[in-house]
C-alpha cells in the first residue's frame, strides 16, 4: 500500500528545535515517527512573534471575558502580536492535512490551556484555547489537530491518523479532477466510512449520484465536507464492530472454529477497551491475504495508514481522554 504524505503542522518544540522558553527542546516519540511518512511544517509561534530563546514566560490571563496573552515579568501585552502573526501564517498554507500542537501551551496548545483568571490573581484558573492553537481550531474547524498528549491515546490516534491519512488521499483525487477518480475513493474508503458514519456515507453517495448535475470542482467541494464531517467525531464501538463482523462474515467457511472464536472473543476484548482496532484489522488483513479475499484487500479499511504509526505496546492508555 503506498501512503501519500500528509501535509502536518507541528509546533517546533516538539523535537524539531530547541525553542522552548527555557531553551529546551521536547522530543516526542510519535512525532519522531511520522517523519518518515508526513511533511511537517514547524512553526514557533512565540519566536515568530519576537520572543527570543530564552525568555520570560507567557501565561493567558483573563481580563473579564478579554483573553490576553501577558508575559508576568515584564508586563508585556503579546495579544495583537500573536492573533497578527497566527491569521497570517494560517492563510498562507497553501496545502495542510492536518495540526499536532504542544499540550498546554498558551500559544500552541489548541484546548484545555490553563488561563488566569486576572493578571494577579494566580489561584483562579478556567480552561481556554492557546492563541495559536485556537485560531487553527478557528480556521480548519473540520482538518484533524490534535496535542502531542492526546496522541499518546491509541484510540485517539487511530482516529487522527485515520482522518490525516483520508483526507490526504483524497486531495489525489482534487487533484486528478475525474468522476472515475471520485468513485474510486468512494469505494475503497466504504467500509471505513461505514464505520464513521453511516449517514455521512449515504450522503456521499447521493453526492455522487447527482454528478451530471454539477461540474467536477463543485462536486469535489461538495464531498469533501461530507467526509470531513463524516470523519468528524471517533466512530462509535458498535458501529465498528458491525464493520467488523461484517468483513468477518467474508471468511465465514475458510476459518476454523478456534480461528473464528478468537476472532469474536478479540472483539469483545476491543469492546472492553483492553485491545485496539488494529490488532482486529491485523487479523482481518492477515486473513484476506491467505484467502485472497481482493474485496477486502482493495477496502482502505484494512490499511488506512501506515502500520508503525500505532503500537499497542506503547500506547499506554485506552479509549478516553
Ligand atoms: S509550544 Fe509553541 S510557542 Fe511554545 S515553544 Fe513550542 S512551538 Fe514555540
Amino acid at each position: 500500500m503506498r501512503y501519500p504524505r500528509p501535509t502536518v503542522v507541528v509546533s517546533k518544540c516538539l523535537g524539531f528545535a530547541a525553542c522552548r522558553y527555557n531553551g529546551q527542546v521536547i522530543p516526542d516519540e510519535f512525532v519522531h515517527k511520522m517523519k518518515q511518512h508526513v511533511d511537517f511544517i514547524p512553526v514557533c509561534p512565540e519566536m515568530e512573534t519576537g520572543l527570543g530563546v530564552p525568555r520570560p514566560p507567557v501565561r493567558i490571563v483573563m481580563d473579564g471575558d478579554r483573553k490576553i496573552l501577558y508575559q508576568p515579568s515584564t508586563g508585556r501585552e503579546l495579544t495583537l502580536e500573536m492573533q497578527d502573526f497566527s491569521a497570517r501564517f494560517l492563510e498562507s498554507l497553501e496545502q495542510v492535512d492536518g495540526f499536532i500542537l504542544k499540550n498546554g501551551s498558551p500559544s500552541c496548545g489548541p484546548r484545555n490551556v490553563k488561563a488566569y483568571v486576572g493578571r494577579e490573581n494566580v489561584s483562579r484558573t478556567v480552561k481556554r484555547s492557546g492563541f495559536f492553537g485556537g485560531s487553527v481550531l478557528a480556521a480548519f474547524p473540520d482538518l484533524p489537530a490534535e496535542d502531542e498528549g492526546r496522541l499518546r491515546n491509541f484510540t485517539l490516534r487511530e482516529h487522527f491518523l485515520i482522518r490525516l491519512f483520508t483526507l490526504r488521499r483524497f486531495r489525489e483525487v482534487e487533484r486528478i479532477q475525474t468522476i472515475g477518480g471520485l468513485v474510486d475513493f468512494h469505494t475503497r474508503h466504504k467500509l471505513l466510512l461505514l464505520g464513521s458514519s453511516q449517514s455521512g456515507m449515504r450522503e456521499m453517495g447521493r453526492v455522487i449520484a447527482r454528478h451530471d448535475k454539477k461540474n467536477a470542482a463543485a462536486l469535489l467541494a461538495e464531498y469533501r465536507a461530507c467526509l470531513e464531517k463524516a470523519l468528524l467525531k471517533p466512530p462509535s464501538t458498535g458501529a465498528v464492530i458491525n464493520v467488523l463482523l461484517h468483513a468477518f462474515g467474508g471468511f465465514s467457511g475458510d476459518l476454523s472454529a478456534g480461528e473464528k472464536k478468537f476472532f469474536l472473543d478479540s472483539i469483545e476484548e476491543y469492546r472492553d477497551e483492553r485491545i485496539p482496532l488494529s490488532t482486529l484489522v491485523y487479523l482481518l488483513r492477515s486473513w484476506s491475504h491467505r484467502f485472497g479475499n481482493r474485496y477486502l484487500l482493495d477496502q482502505v479499511f484494512i490499511d488506512p495508514y501506515p502500520r508503525d504509526l500505532v503500537e499497542i505496546a506503547d500506547s499506554g492508555k485506552g479509549r478516553d481522554l
